[in-house]
């Protein structure tokens, strides 16, 4: 995996914040009234997933797989992937499995979609910048020297987490 220097600097999870905005369209989405199509309108140039799962450059990450969190019995039915470090940072803390979590940079391979779960009507405007695509993610490389959560802000939200499943609310996935 390619390691440089610019990742690790831009490494801590500053809230909401796009770390590489699209190019193309300077981060607006648009050019000239219509929607980019280097970033699909999201104004993200470089993407993010969190996860637990050991992956190397050229890898797909599919649909079909078992979901972060929520529900074991079922597999989803989309991929998810993130313009901001913070969003991708809860990915990989919070992701079943072993370790401390993997940062990748991600290509979608297909359409992407705001995620619903996270621009509903307490979250207007996608400020997590958290998007799902029905097709894989091609990994490109690896964010390296990222910095987790603090054990307080890790706690209080698997207890958000957990309230949320005790009042039988499940992550959107359809
Ligand atoms: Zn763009």
């Amino acid at each position: 995996m390619p390691v440089s220097e610019a990742d690790a600097v831009a490494a801590s999870p500053v809230p909401f914040v796009v770390t590489h905005p699209c190019t193309a369209c300077h981060g607006h989405g648009m050019i000239d009234g219509q929607v980019c199509p280097g970033c699909q309108a999201t104004g993200v140039g470089r993407f993010f997933h969190g996860t637990k799962a050991n992956l190397k450059l050229g890898d797909r990450i599919g649909v079909g797989q078992r979901p972060n969190f929520g529900k074991l019995d079922r597999t989803t039915t989309y991929v998810y992937l993130t313009g901001t470090l913070d969003a991708a940072t809860w990915g990989a803390e919070l992701a079943l499995g072993e370790g401390s979590g993997r940062i990748y940079i991600v290509e979608p391979t297909g359409p992407i979609e705001n995620d619903p779960n996270l621009t509903d009507k307490k979250f207007p405007g996608n400020p997590t910048r958290s998007y799902r695509s029905r097709e894989s993610l091609r990994v490109t490389g690896e964010v390296t020297g990222w910095r987790g959560h603090s054990p307080e802000q890790l706690e209080a939200m698997r207890d958000g987490l957990r309230r949320a499943k005790e009042q039988g609310v499940e992550p959107i996935d359809d």
